[in-house]
C-alpha cells in the first residue's frame, strides 16, 4: 500500500519532470530496435540539412524494421529532389488529411532542424496536440526544449545531417550506414557548412565526411546535384537582381537585397530559387551583414547572413519574428516590402556600434 503510494507519487512527478525537461536522446538507444510507427518531419521549405537529416533517418530507421514517413510541412526545391526516398516525403499542405492520420497514428514523432513548431507552418498546431513521444535532433539557438521527450540540441554542430550521424554512430549502429544514408547526411552538412568552409566545418565534419567517403559516396556528384542543378531562369534572374535589386551601406558595412513579387512572377521563381541568394554580398569587401528581403506574396520572407561576431540569430529574433544561428537566419515580416525595408534600415543604423 505505502509502496503503492510511493510509486504513484513518483510516476506523477516523473511524467511531469519528463515533460518539462527533454531527456536525453541517449535514452531512447535501447527501444530503437522495437517496431514503431514513426513520423519524421523538418522545418518549412526544407533545405539540403532539413531534407537530408530527415531521409538519412528515414532510411536508417527502415533498415531497423519502422515503419517510417516522412513530411514536410511545405513543399521543397525541386534540387533536392535526386535524394533517395524524396519522392516518398509527403507534402503537409497537399495531403493535409493524410498526414493528419499519419501524425495521429505515430508513435514516435522526430522532429529535426528546428526547434520550435512554429517552424512548421500549418503543421503545427497538429503537433502541438499530439501526445506521442516527441524526440529533438537541432542545431538551432534557442530550442523550445519543453515540447520535446527526448532530443538533443548542440548549437556548436555543423549541422542536422552531422548529429544524425553522430547518433547513429553512438547507437552503434554505424554498420547500417548505406551509400543513400550516406549521401543524404553528406549533402546537408556540405550545404550548412558552406561546402566546409565555415567555422562550424569542424575535424569531426571533416573525420565524418572521410568516414562517409570510405563507405563509397561520389562526393563530386554530390555536389554537382545541388549546386549545378538549377534551371535556366535562376540564372538570370540572380544576375537581375545583382544589377537592380542590391544596395550597398558601407557605412554600416552591410548589403541589402530586396526583391519584389514581381520579379518572382517575371523570372517563374520556384521554391528553393532564392536559396544561397543572400551570400552573394557577402563576398564584397569588409561586409560584415547581408540580408535578403523577398515579397513571397503570402509573407514577405527575411533571410540574414554574417561575417564574424555580428548574431543574426538576435538581429532577426528582435527584428523580424525569426532566429537561427549567429551567422545565418531567417525571419519574416507582415509589413509591406517598402515598410519592411525602411525597418530593416532602422534595425541596422540601431546596430550600427557592432557593425562599424
Ligand atoms: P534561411 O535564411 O536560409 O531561411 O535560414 C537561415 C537559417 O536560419 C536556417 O538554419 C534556418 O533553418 C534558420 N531560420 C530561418 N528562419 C527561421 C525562424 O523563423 N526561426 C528560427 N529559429 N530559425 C530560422
Ligand atoms: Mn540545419
Amino acid at each position: 500500500m505505502l509502496n503503492g503510494a510511493q510509486d504513484l507519487g513518483f510516476g506523477f512527478l516523473f511524467c511531469n519532470f519528463a515533460a518539462i525537461f527533454m531527456r536525453s536522446i541517449q535514452d531512447i538507444y535501447p527501444q530503437l530496435r522495437q517496431p514503431r510507427e514513426v513520423v519524421i518531419t523538418m522545418h518549412q521549405k526544407p533545405d539540403a540539412d532539413a531534407m537530408g537529416s530527415s531521409l538519412g533517418l528515414f532510411h536508417l530507421l527502415r533498415l531497423l524494421g519502422h515503419a517510417v514517413t516522412v513530411i514536410s510541412p511545405t513543399n521543397w526545391a525541386y534540387w533536392l529532389n535526386w535524394m533517395q526516398g524524396s519522392n516518398q516525403v509527403l507534402d503537409y499542405e497537399l495531403h493535409t488529411a493524410n498526414c493528419d492520420q499519419l501524425l495521429e497514428a505515430a508513435e514516435w514523432l522526430f522532429c529535426l532542424d528546428f526547434n520550435d513548431f512554429s517552424r512548421t507552418r500549418k503543421m503545427a498546431g497538429k503537433l502541438e496536440s499530439l501526445s506521442c513521444t516527441k524526440i529533438l535532433i537541432d542545431h538551432h539557438q534557442q530550442p523550445n526544449r519543453d515540447r520535446f521527450t527526448y532530443g538533443i540540441s548542440d548549437t556548436a554542430k555543423s549541422s542536422t545531417c552531422e548529429m544524425v550521424y553522430d547518433q547513429i554512430l553512438a547507437a552503434g549502429l554505424g554498420d547500417k550506414i548505406n551509400i543513400p544514408i550516406a549521401e543524404c547526411l553528406y549533402a546537408g552538412t556540405m550545404a550548412d557548412t558552406g561546402s566546409f568552409r565555415f567555422p562550424s566545418a569542424t575535424a569531426s565534419v571533416h573525420r565524418m565526411v572521410a568516414d562517409l567517403k570510405d563507405r563509397g559516396i561520389d562526393h563530386t556528384r554530390i555536389h554537382e546535384n545541388l549546386f549545378d542543378n538549377f534551371l535556366e531562369n535562376r540564372l538570370r534572374f540572380i544576375g537581375h537582381v545583382l544589377l537592380n535589386r542590391l544596395d550597398v551601406y558601407y557605412e554600416y558595412n552591410t548589403a541589402l537585397i530586396t526583391v519584389p513579387w514581381k520579379d518572382l512572377v517575371k523570372y517563374q521563381i520556384k521554391t528553393g530559387d532564392t536559396e544561397g541568394l543572400v551570400n552573394y554580398p557577402l563576398s564584397i569587401q569588409g561586409i560584415k551583414l547581408a540580408a535578403l528581403i523577398v515579397d513571397r506574396d503570402e509573407e514577405i520572407k527575411c533571410s540574414f547572413r554574417s561575417k564574424g561576431n555580428f548574431d543574426v540569430n538576435t538581429f532577426a529574433r528582435a527584428n523580424f519574428e525569426g532566429g537561427g544561428h549567429v551567422n545565418a537566419a531567417g525571419g519574416r515580416s507582415r509589413d509591406t516590402l517598402e515598410h519592411t525595408v525602411q525597418r530593416f534600415i532602422k534595425a541596422m543604423k540601431e546596430n550600427a556600434s557592432q557593425l562599424q
